[in-house]
């Protein structure tokens, strides 16, 4: 999956919604998250984002790794 990390934060550009062909980006109180069960992983979303906030779960660098596991705690939640 996909994951939005902290440029995001705030900024909640949407930019990356439009891009996403399975519609699988919803909007957070303070961010934008990425729903790991439907993700297909295009990666689509990536370039699109003005502040560089998503990448690939692999790729997220460490300072924001928390955000990783953020996107799934947000939708177990719901
Ligand atoms: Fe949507 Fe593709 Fe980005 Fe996943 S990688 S959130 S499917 S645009």
């Amino acid at each position: 999956t996909y994951v939005i990390a902290q440029p995001c934060v705030d900024i909640k550009d949407k930019a990356c919604v439009d891009e996403c062909p399975v519609d699988c980006i919803y909007e957070g109180p303070r961010k934008m998250y990425i729903n790991p069960e439907e993700c297909v992983d295009c990666g689509a979303c990536e370039p699109v984002c003005p502040v560089e906030a998503i990448y690939f779960e692999d790729d997220v660098p460490g300072e924001w790794s928390a955000f990783r596991v953020a996107e799934t705690e947000f939708f177990a939640e719901l």
